[in-house]
């Protein structure tokens, strides 16, 4: 089964609705970087059919957009690239920063690190509540009018935040996170999606490995690693999220596909979604035809529901991930 693809307005090269996320790749709260096996994944990636590839500078401070820079070098043309802008870090802090002079000074550093002349879809990482969404907005669009930039993101912002920038600069795509057992967007952001004609960049559709398939109660995190602090991976909680992993598997089997492949099509199956699915071994990415060519059913839907409901009986969304704004 070929991939499956999707329009980004904008972007000329539709886009494989399975993207390769590089944020692990950049080693920084991952447990450390690995860039042979970063490298291969990339290949891999491309030779799988996938040909959008997601990173942002935080990752790694730069190393994920270098690592991605030099794999593609000579085959730049073969990728709808992705970026993002709008954090800064010092000493290993990360906070925002989306003021327009930081975003001039960092569309050509990634444009650098990314050895390109232009981006196809940049996105700002996080609202900033410190600058006006107009300044932002202005800087950005003016990236789109030099040629550098092909088409605007924005990524966690609300709906109310997205109107805003919105009067000032076009957006065709948005990311937040989205899977199985992080469903928030359900409420508003997804519909708002759709009816403005948004792509959505799902990320996290494997719940930071939770949907994997391969994770036990005993697993240990270590280093710098952020399931470490993540509250879906401590106890008590945790034991729920790996029940319902359990009665996952059951749909999963019945349509005689993985875990991992049930939970990226339940992605494709929301929406005009792209499902970030975060790697940095090729090994990783064998299975990305599986989630491909097939649906998820109103009854495999209702099904998914009844095993969420019953067994995580204390949810918990992403929120640990938000870094904080500038002081
Ligand atoms: P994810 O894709 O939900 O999960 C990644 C995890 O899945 C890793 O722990 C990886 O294991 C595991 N995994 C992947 N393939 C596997 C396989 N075949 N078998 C077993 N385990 C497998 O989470 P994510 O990396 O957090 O998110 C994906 C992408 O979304 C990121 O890379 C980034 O591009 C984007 N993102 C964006 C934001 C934002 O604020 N905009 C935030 C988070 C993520 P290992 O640990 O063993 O490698």
């Amino acid at each position: 089964m070929t991939a499956e693809f999707i329009k980004i307005e904008g972007i000329p090269k539709p886009a494989s609705r399975i993207a390769l996320g590089t944020w692990a790749m950049g080693g920084f709260m991952w447990g450390g970087p690995d860039d042979a096996n970063a490298a291969k994944t990339i290949d891999k990636a491309l030779d799988v059919g996938i040909n959008l590839i997601d990173t942002a500078p935080v990752y790694g401070f730069g190393h994920s957009e270098e690592i991605l820079g030099k794999a593609l070098e000579g085959r730049r043309d073969r990728v709808v690239l992705a970026t993002k802008v709008g954090l800064d870090w010092q000493d290993g802090h990360v906070f925002r920063d989306s003021r327009k002079a930081r975003i001039e000074a960092e569309l050509d550093a990634s444009l650098k690190r990314l050895r390109t002349d232009h981006i196809d879809l940049y996105q700002v990482h996080w609202p900033d509540p410190k600058t006006p969404f107009e300044e932002t907005a202005r800087a950005l669009e003016k990236s789109v009018q030099s040629g550098k930039v092909r088409a605007l993101g924005l990524s966690n912002f609300s709906p109310e935040q997205m109107d805003e920038f919105r009067k000032f600069a076009p957006v065709a795509a948005i990311q937040p996170p989205y899977n199985l057992f992080e469903r928030e967007i359900e409420k508003d952001v997804l519909p708002y999606a759709v009816s403005n004609n948004l792509v959505v960049l799902a990320y996290g559709p494997l719940c930071r490995g939770l949907l994997s398939g391969k994770m036990t109660a005993d697993h240990v995190f270590t280093g710098d690693d952020l399931r470490k602090v993540d509250p879906k991976f401590q106890q008590p909680r945790f034991a729920q999220y790996l029940n319902a992993v359990e009665g996952l598997k059951t749909i999963a089997e019945q349509h005689g596909k993985s875990l991992l492949a049930l939970a990226i099509r339940w992605v494709l199956d929301r929406g005009p979604t792209i499902a970030l699915w975060g790697a940095r071994k090729p090994e990783q990415i064998t299975g990305v035809q599986d989630a491909f060519g097939w649906t998820l059913s109103k009854d495999d839907m209702a099904a998914i529901d009844a095993i969420l409901d019953k067994a995580i009986t204390d949810p918990v969304g992403p929120e640990f991930m938000a870094p904080p704004a500038r002081a």
